[in-house]
């Protein structure tokens, strides 16, 4: 897709009017013309769809470069290359997941047979330690490989000067300008703090600090009941601290309404405490160091508090497009959201400028779309491809303690597009065979399949909660990916004993009514 090499014979150009792409060959040319720009490519953002982008375009032979710098959370917390997954999203997550599901197996693990000495305790400086220090190491994997593939890092913050121009400044002021004929911004999002609560913001943490703090969190305020919530309130009981959820309305908004409920439901009986229909009005700090927290109850119309040692606020995400100067150039934001718009092929509204991961309007807030994104981005702009990305069917997993994993359409969504009489929804209530010896409650442990009632059944949704609900899924979602329909989940042979095996066995539908306990082996 590039253009073939010109020269404009501008002189000087208008920068609204240069060249749209040009080749290397160009960009290195001589003569007394347009300026020439010194990258093929230029990354805003080294998180998980900035790096793929950049390695991806480097791999064609191009001239990249990638600039990151990491804002410190108003409490101070600072880390260093590879964006939000590495340093402060899922990959310190699933490791403190972790933690907390091996206290879990410990319970287990005495009925099968293990002493354990009691009382058993967690200790946080140790996990945290090592999560720590897993993170630094994949830190430096990320420059390494920028190195390695001959793509330019550069640890500055970067703005728009023109739309070909970036100013790059770092920590210590010190600017750099960075011309490139492409331009990918990649600089994802923060979390948010509440604006209108006193003392939320000098007082409170998020996920950004979480995962870096060197010291126990103690008990434990979550403000929020999505993704960041409901799994950062997990491993904190998990690891076995006090920990508190305060929901404003429902669980997993945007998720099936069934699952999210059996997810809280389970995080309950696991011992989080749920502030239902609660929303905070202020943030003390008391004499003793705690933290005391108002808020209206609406269901009982009144106000209540309760000390903490720690409030952490996870009510979302917000793009940082301010500070990028994006209105100078004409790269077009939603006004509400603040996040660039963009086409399919993940254009702007500036030609050579294009926009991938967290920061996009309407994209999945995941990485492994961020980065398909980045590296589809890069074979469209330098090599043979038009593939575009599929943001269709994308599986995800929430990471609770009891997980629960989805692909395709939630019953709502499929209803909603289909109608309930065109919809056939399997379903079943299973007992994980490990949960058995453990005497562990299986409650929650429930899966259906959203399936279409019409001629071959297509599967338009698979969700699932149990042990390992991402393993169990990923699979699933090629099938689904290729069309799968019932009929052939039905032919397909299970895997004896475990978990993902009842998918192949759902035989009972919603509407029969039927009791959808499995029975037997
Ligand atoms: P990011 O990874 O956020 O990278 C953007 C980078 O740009 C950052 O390093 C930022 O500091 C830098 N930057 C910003 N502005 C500038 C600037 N002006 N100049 C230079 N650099 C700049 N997703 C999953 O798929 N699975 C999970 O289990 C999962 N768990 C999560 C858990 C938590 C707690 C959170 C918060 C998120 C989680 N996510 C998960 C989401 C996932 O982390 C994001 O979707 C993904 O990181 C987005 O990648 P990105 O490239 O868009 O941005
Ligand atoms: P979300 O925007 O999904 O959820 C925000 C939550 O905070 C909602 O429950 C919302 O309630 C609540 N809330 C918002 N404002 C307030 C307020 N003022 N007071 C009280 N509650 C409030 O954000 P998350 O940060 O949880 O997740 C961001 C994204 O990160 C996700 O969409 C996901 O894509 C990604 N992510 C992925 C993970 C994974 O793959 N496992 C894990 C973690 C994050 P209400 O519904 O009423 O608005």
């Amino acid at each position: 897709r590039l253009s073939a090499p010109q020269s404009t014979g501008e002189s000087p150009p208008s920068l609204s009017h240069r060249p749209r792409r040009r080749t290397r060959a160009a960009a290195v040319g001589t003569g007394p013309s347009p300026r020439k720009n010194e990258y093929d490519l230029l990354v805003i953002g080294g998180g998980s769809g900035g790096l793929a982008c950049a390695k991806e375009a480097a791999q064609f032979g191009r001239k990249v470069a990638v600039l990151d710098y990491v804002e410190p959370s108003p409490q101070g917390t600072i880390w260093g290359l590879g964006g939000t997954c590495v340093n402060v999203g899922c990959i310190p997550k699933k490791l403190m997941h972790q933690a907390a599901l091996l206290g879990s197996a410990l319970k287990d693990a005495q009925h099968y047979g293990w002493n354990i000495s009691q009382p058993v305790h967690h200790t946080w400086s140790v996990m945290a330690q090592a999560v720590q220090n897993y993170v630094k190491s994949l830190n430096w994997g990320h420059r390494v490989q920028l190195q390695d593939k001959k793509v330019k890092y550069f640890n500055v913050k970067g703005s728009f000067a023109d739309p070909h121009t970036v100013r790059g400044l770092t920590k210590a002021g010190k600017e750099t300008v960075i011309t490139a004929d492409n331009i990918v911004i990649a600089t994802g999002g923060r979390p948010k703090y509440p604006t209108d609560i006193a003392g939320a913001r000098e007082y409170g943490i998020t996920s950004d600090d979480l995962f870096w703090l060197k010291e126990s969190p103690g008990k434990t305020l979550v403000v929020g009941a999505s993704y960041v919530s409901l799994e950062c309130a997990g491993f904190l009981t998990g690891i076995g601290l006090d920990t508190t959820v305060m929901m404003r309305s429902i669980p997993l908004r945007g998720f099936d309404q069934q699952m999210a409920s059996l997810v809280t439901e389970h995080m309950e009986s696991y011992g989080t405490k749920f502030l239902k229909r609660c929303f905070p009005t202020k943030v003390e700090k008391l004499k003793s160091n705690r933290l005391q927290v108002t808020w209206k109850n609406a269901d009982l119309n009144k106000e209540e508090t309760d000390s903490f040692d720690t409030v952490m606020w996870a009510v979302g995400r917000a793009p940082d497009t301010k500070t990028l100067n994006l209105e100078t150039i004409g790269v077009k934001t939603n006004s509400e959201t603040g996040k660039i718009i963009v086409d399919a092929s993940e254009a702007t509204s500036v030609p050579h400028i294009y926009a991938v991961g967290d920061i996009t309007e309407g994209r999945p807030e995941l990485t492994p779309t961020a980065i398909a994104a980045g590296k589809l981005l890069a074979q469209r702009l330098f090599g043979q491809s038009s593939e575009l990305m599929d943001y269709d069917n994308v599986p995800t997993t929430v990471f609770t303690p009891l997980e629960y994993g989805c692909v395709g359409l939630s019953e709502e969504a499929a209803v909603q597009r289909h109608g309930s009489d065109n919809i056939e929804v399997y379903h079943a209530y299973y007992k994980p065979l490990e949960f058995t010896v453990a005497e562990r409650d299986a409650a929650q442990c429930y899966m259906k399949m959203v399936c279409l009632r019409e001629r071959e059944q297509r599967i338009l949704g698979l969700h699932f909660i149990g042990p390992n609900a991402g393993e169990v899924i990923q699979g699933f979602a090629l099938g689904i990916k290729c069309g799968a329909t019932y009929p052939q989940m039905m032919k397909t042979v299970g895997i004896h004993p475990t978990c993902a095996e009842e998918v192949t066995k759902l035989h009972i539908t919603k509407r029969s009514g039927l009791d959808a306990t499995v029975t037997g082996c």
